[in-house]
């Protein structure tokens, strides 16, 4: 098994590392600021649509899709290496919804004017999306959510709630589930994905702030909001295949290795000039360490299938699963480390790394649930990986 990147990948990899050198906002990249919690910034939102229009301008964004649809049909190792930079140098500006879930999700299942509509749109960094799946009362089990949507002449007309709508605020487009048959049995054989403009009238987004104090995701309400037909990916209620698909993606695309394997190197190196090591902190470090290093593999299988036409399945859930968790042991290991001062928030000049430190603990409860739950990875590993029944 080779695991070197091939000469042109290194190439790639220099000239990225190049260009944020210098467009990275110096104070990201001085607080170390990770994917998790750069939404605290004042500028966040400009910069991460700066910074994505100028990737776009590159190709950089849709480098590894087909050439037809604004890519250059290279591997998906050239998004692992973008995203892997991105990381190191403390970047907004990948659309992780835009570029890793709806872009996928149209080149498998959207048609070809939907594509053509689309993905340049996604391709260029200008146009940002947000997924309205989850509900009130509807999370893991999605097959049963109640957003409803009626059909009408030319177009469907959607009415109610939706929750923890990452990006909802400013995203220009939404990727939207919603029951078209009440009737259905069993019940996914009702559902229906549409593409929504944000813009269309009907639509509220209020905040939602998270235990960290960011303000990430969002509920959205609709009232009587239209949607044209021709905006329906897939067939009137096959939408529950084009989330699975999505949702085989979704688990695809983060690189929280490379942001959880960055994280821990910032706290070791804050251990080291601080004083802070001793011989258990050192072995946990190392312990942490070689767990990156199953996290890094774990992604880097899933690149690989990519690249090779394959769909990984319980192969991404395990690698989600194995990576947020992990960053989540990391996060709290911070707050181990740093003892009495982890608790001093961003507000205090005596608080260790720019107060990184308690919001990537706060914010780390989220990473079990986001992208659906690790419970539910769990599940997907155990019955798809090893062929486990199913006992729920
Ligand atoms: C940071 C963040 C960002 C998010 N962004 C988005 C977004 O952009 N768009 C969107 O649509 N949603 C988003 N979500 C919502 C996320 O997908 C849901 O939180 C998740 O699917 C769980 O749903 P729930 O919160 O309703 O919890 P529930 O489904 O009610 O689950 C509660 C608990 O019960 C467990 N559980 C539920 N069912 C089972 C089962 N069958 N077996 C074992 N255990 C089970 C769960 O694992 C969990 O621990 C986001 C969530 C977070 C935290």
């Amino acid at each position: 098994m080779d695991f070197a990147f091939s000469p042109e990948e290194e190439a790639f990899r220099n000239e990225v590392a190049a260009f944020l050198e210098k467009e990275v906002p110096l104070e990201y990249r001085e607080k170390r600021l990770t994917f998790f919690d750069m939404s605290a910034q004042h500028d966040w939102i400009q910069v991460h649509r700066r910074m994505a229009g100028k990737m776009g301008e590159k190709g950089w964004l849709s480098i590894h899709w087909p050439r037809e649809y604004s890519g250059q049909g290279v591997s998906p190792f050239y998004r692992l290496i973008l995203r892997e930079e991105l990381a190191r140098y403390h970047s907004p500006g990948y659309d992780s919804i835009g570029c890793g879930i709806v872009a996928p999700a149209l080149l498998l299942k959207g048609n070809d004017a939907q594509k053509k509509r689309h993905l340049p749109g996604i391709a260029s960094g200008k146009v940002m999306w947000c997924e309205t799946l989850s509900e009130p009362n509807h999370g893991s089990d999605l097959a049963a959510i109640e957003v409803f949507a009626r059909e009408e002449a030319d177009c469907f007309i959607v009415n109610g709630q939706k929750i923890w709508t990452t990006n909802g605020h400013f995203a220009d487009w939404n990727a939207l589930i919603a029951r078209t048959d009440r009737e259905a049995s069993p019940n996914y054989r009702g559902l229906t994905f549409f593409l929504l403009d944000m813009k269309t009238p009907g639509i509220t987004v209020n905040p939602v702030v998270n235990i960290a104090g960011h303000h990430e995701f969002n509920e959205v309400f609709f009232e009587d909001v239209s949607i044209p037909k021709e905006n329906i990916v897939g067939d009137l209620n096959k939408g529950w295949y084009v989330v699975m698909s999505l949702l085989d993606y979704e688990r695809t695309t983060d690189t929280v290795y490379a942001i959880a394997a960055t994280y821990l190197s910032d706290l070791a190196e804050y251990a080291r000039e601080n004083d802070l090591l001793n011989p258990v902190v050192e072995r946990r470090f190392a312990e942490l360490e070689a767990e990156c290093e199953i996290a890094h593999l774990l992604h880097y299988r899933v690149t690989w299938m990519q690249s090779k036409g394959m769909v990984p399945n319980y192969e991404s859930a395990m690698s989600k699963m194995y990576s947020f968790e992990l960053h989540q042991r990391i996060s709290e290991f911070g707050m181990e480390v740093a003892g009495p001062f982890s608790q001093l928030t961003a507000d205090s000049d005596k608080a260790p790394m720019f107060g990184r430190i308690p919001s990537c603990y706060l914010r780390s409860f989220g990473y079990s649930l986001e992208q659906g739950t690790s419970e539910i990875d769990r599940d997907v590993i155990a019955q798809r990986g090893l062929g486990l029944p199913r006992l729920r």
